[in-house]
């Protein structure tokens, strides 16, 4: 059996490290066994799924020297890698598990589901709707039928019981039947949820191990009981602890930057950052902490996994960056990293605009843009005692602006004027009055180049950085003022 494992992510937004993480370990356990590692695009979610979010995804992952087999761009015998191109297979699949009985149609209503969901609660029973909860009397089933009522399709599920899930790492897992909802396999739109698309491709594109994070363990016993359905052996689990902040919460955008971009343009190696995903609840034999992936990859053991949540601590992350610069970087090699990095055509074509109208010679043109070739400027709180708002009211601003670009899908300058259009007008501030502390947080002085386009340059995780960092500078926000920020921001 030729071991194949598989990278799975959706194209819904920034390309996350945990993605990377994930990848890391799914290619080295492949390698370790002589075997293929695969990449699946699912983008099943038309709404969220982006083209722009799929190639950044592939260019991280390539950035950081994790090469796949298979995948939408380099193809392979089992394509299309594109979810989205699959339709007919899941609704040829969705159609064989309601002939043998393993799947129903469901006309019930939004309405009704909630109304069903509530008498659950009443009950005091646990909310997941059964295929008994669901069904409706025949004659109704066929008369929205006729009418041509949208349906979903649903797999059946027992209704009570344990259901027992195999893991490589953790054992055996066990899961109450009851706590299973009837799953939606099939949406009303046609489009199949993940777990039908999952399953299916899974089987057909002969995936033998699944190393997923963890958060997917809920969804193992419908896998498993899909696989019964279609008599198809499974493959073996494995869920991977998931990243933490050093808080040791879920590494979160809100709290620290996730986006593999921002590292990036933060100027980290791509072989630090993979030898650090390396380390999460990993450990070389020799309990090294610097070594390559063609390193990892012989000495990999996925038994030495510990389930201890890692945690991704940015500090960890540049120390080890800064032994990879000193120790492994002459100058031939250093001077190519500085030109991968930013001191690029590319990117300094975009810079150019911004300095054209604001330079006499070209020697102004560091001191005015040396934003766009930094980190997180050295700000400090009085450089904001020109700004015309009281403490809070700039702290706040400063923390809604945050919350707000964490939810702008593309990023670009018009959506980013769109969300700072609408949040000055909620401060009833002018746009000059509203921008002048974000100038600040952003550009790390008073008088440089336009804030907005530095913004759409700089990217969504840099900008927010650079945001939070001013927030703490400020002092930061307190328990108290949070709770009232979230009020008045929920109502926006
Ligand atoms: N599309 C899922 C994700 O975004 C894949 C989960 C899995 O690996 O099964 O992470």
């Amino acid at each position: 059996m030729t071991v194949r494992t598989r990278i799975a992510p959706s194209p819904t937004g920034d390309p996350h490290v945990g993605t990377a993480y994930i990848a890391l370990f799914n290619l080295c356990f492949a390698r370790q066994h002589g075997g293929e590692f695969i990449l699946r695009i699912e983008d099943t979610d038309r709404v969220r799924s982006t083209a722009e979010s799929e190639q950044m995804i592939l260019d991280s992952l390539r950035w950081l020297g994790l090469e796949w087999d298979e995948g939408p761009d380099v193809g392979g015998p089992h394509g299309p890698y594109r979810q989205s191109e699959r339709g007919d297979i899941y609704a040829e699949h969705a159609r064989k598990l309601i002939e043998s009985g393993h799947a129903f149609k469901c006309y019930r209503t939004s309405d009704e589901l909630d109304e069903l969901r509530e008498t659950r609660k009443a009950a005091g029973l646990h909310l997941a709707l059964k295929p008994a909860d669901l069904a409706l009397p025949e004659e109704e089933v066929a008369r929205r039928e006729r009418e041509g009522w949208p349906h979903v399709v649903r797999m059946h599920v027992p209704a009570s019981g344990t259901c027992v899930v195999d893991d490589m790492l953790r054992g055996t897992i066990e899961v109450d039947w009851a706590q299973v909802d009837a799953q939606i396999l099939l949406k009303s739109d046609g489009m199949p949820t993940y777990h039908l698309a999952n399953v299916v491709d899974d089987h057909l594109m002969g995936i033998t191990h699944v190393l997923r994070g963890e958060e997917w363990i809920n969804s193992a016993p419908k896998h498993q009981l899909l696989y019964e359905y279609f008599g198809w052996p499974m493959p073996t689990l494995c869920h991977m602890p998931l990243l933490r902040n050093p808080d040791k919460s879920k590494l979160s955008k809100r709290k620290n930057p996730t986006s593999i971009n921002y590292y990036r343009r933060m100027g980290f190696l791509p072989q630090a950052v993979t030898n650090y995903l390396g380390r999460m609840g990993w450990s070389m034999p020799d309990e090294r902490e610097k070594f390559t992936l063609d390193e990892m990859m012989s000495h990999f053991d996925v038994q030495r996994v510990s389930l201890g949540g890692p945690v991704f601590d940015l500090q960890k992350l540049s120390w080890l960056n800064g032994l990879y610069i000193r120790e492994d970087l002459d100058d031939d090699a250093f001077l190519k990293a500085l030109r991968d990095w930013a001191f690029n055509e590319e990117y300094v074509r975009q810079i150019l605009p911004q300095v054209r109208p604001r330079v006499e010679t070209l020697s102004d043109v560091m001191p005015l843009a040396g934003h766009f070739f930094s980190g997180v400027p050295a700000i400090e709180e009085g450089d904001f005692d020109g700004v015309k708002l009281g403490r809070e009211d700039l702290v706040k601003l400063l923390q809604f602006l945050t919350w707000r670009l964490e939810t702008v899908p593309a990023w670009h300058k018009e959506a980013l004027l769109t969300e700072v259009k609408a949040l000055a007008a909620h401060f009833e501030l002018k746009m000059k009055d509203f921008l002048a502390p974000v100038f600040i947080a952003i550009t790390g002085s008073v008088a440089s180049t336009s804030v907005m386009d530095a913004m759409a340059i700089l990217g969504s995780d840099m900008t927010r950085a650079r945001l939070r960092h001013a927030i703490a500078v400020l002092g930061g926000v307190s328990k108290k003022q949070a709770k009232r920020f979230e009020k008045e921001y929920r109502e926006l």
